[in-house]
């Protein structure tokens, strides 16, 4: 994706207004909702228990935060606020971001900065990247960017060239990339697919009809072509995409999604719940029930997906590893 989002919000509600303040007594109006409960759907006023996480606090976190400092290297899982970041950098895994840490594009939902770039490219990184995925021991490496319409190729020869790096400095390590549309630049999806990577990842995000407002730079056909020509190109890949909930759409639009990727060649798909990272992005409209996530990968597996892993912390990286193993099969 590049990124589902988030920001820390309290899981405690913020305590009211003492009632022995200087306006108690007074005719006014209710006190504002606190920031953090307006970035949830409209009278709701916490999350739900199932949206619990732990705080990224840990020797894990520790351990790859430093090894991501040291090599001047980004992650979606910092970038984006995951939620995950916690348990994903304590269990040894992240996700790297390359191609910088600005997006030019500035999609409603993502967390990750948006800007102008000008061009600029970091030659060196995919060794960079490479170096730590070796010294992380990854089973699996998941690599995604920032989308750099700036770049004449979109960035895809880093791409490639981070793939060749991988297979160079860890070559037992399987590789996933998850790419932006490359604005439909099939070229640009060859020069990846020309490294063979083990799963070509690209994020639908949300349904047909709400492209317009969530993803307003991206079309949704074009997000399809790209999927279905990158298993033409490489039919030894997998391909994957992912979708968030919670955005104001609904069960028979999600199917809808669901079988435009079937009929796209998309093998595996991640399903979560959107949260929303600011005033500034797309209000969240609902939370999705753990039993829904359940019914879309049941339906998601009638389909013939190969796996489907949907659930409300449901990420496009979340147990990638163990994802990448189950569609292997
Ligand atoms: S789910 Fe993905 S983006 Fe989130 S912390 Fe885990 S590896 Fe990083």
């Amino acid at each position: 994706m590049v990124g589902m989002v988030m920001e820390p919000i309290p899981l405690t509600p913020v305590a009211p207004p003492p009632a022995d303040g200087p306006t108690a007594g007074a005719a006014s109006a209710p006190a504002p909702r606190p920031v953090w409960q307006r970035l949830l759907p409209e009278g709701v006023e916490r999350r739900p228990p199932w949206l619990t996480v732990r705080a990224p606090v840990g020797e894990g976190v520790d351990r790859v935060a430093a090894l991501m400092r040291q090599q001047s290297l980004a992650t979606v899982c910092e970038e984006a606020r995951c939620p995950n970041q916690g348990e994903c950098w304590n269990a040894g895994t992240a996700t790297f971001m390359i191609l910088g840490d600005v997006c030019t594009r500035a999609c409603a939902f993502c967390a990750v900065k948006s800007g102008r770039r000008g061009g600029d490219v970091d030659e060196d990184e995919p060794r960079r990247v490479a170096e730590v995925v070796a010294r992380m021991r990854l089973r699996h490496a998941v690599v995604t960017s920032v989308d750099r319409d700036d770049l004449p190729d979109g960035g895809a020869s880093i791409f490639a060239a981070t793939i060749r790096q991988i297979r160079r400095l860890a070559p037992g390590t399987t590789v996933e990339v998850l790419t932006p549309d490359f604005q439909g630049d099939l070229g640009a999806v060859g020069v990846v697919m020309a490294e063979r990577p083990e799963i070509f990842n690209h994020n639908m995000e949300t349904v047909a009809r709400l492209y317009r407002r969530v993803r307003p730079r991206s079309v949704y056909e074009r997000s399809l072509a790209v999927l279905r020509a990158a298993k033409r190109m490489n039919p030894g890949s997998r391909t994957k995409s992912g979708l968030m909930v919670g955005l104001g759409e609904d069960a028979g639009e999600v199917q809808g999604l669901l079988r435009d990727l079937r009929a796209h060649d998309v093998e595996v798909v991640t399903i979560g719940q959107y949260l929303r990272p600011s005033l500034k992005h797309h209000p969240l409209i609902r939370f999705w029930h753990p039993d829904e996530f359940a019914a879309l990968k049941a339906y998601g597996q009638g389909l013939g997906f190969l796996h489907v892993e949907s659930g409300p912390l449901v990420r496009s990286s979340y147990h990638a590893a163990d994802q990448a193993v189950a569609a292997a099969r």
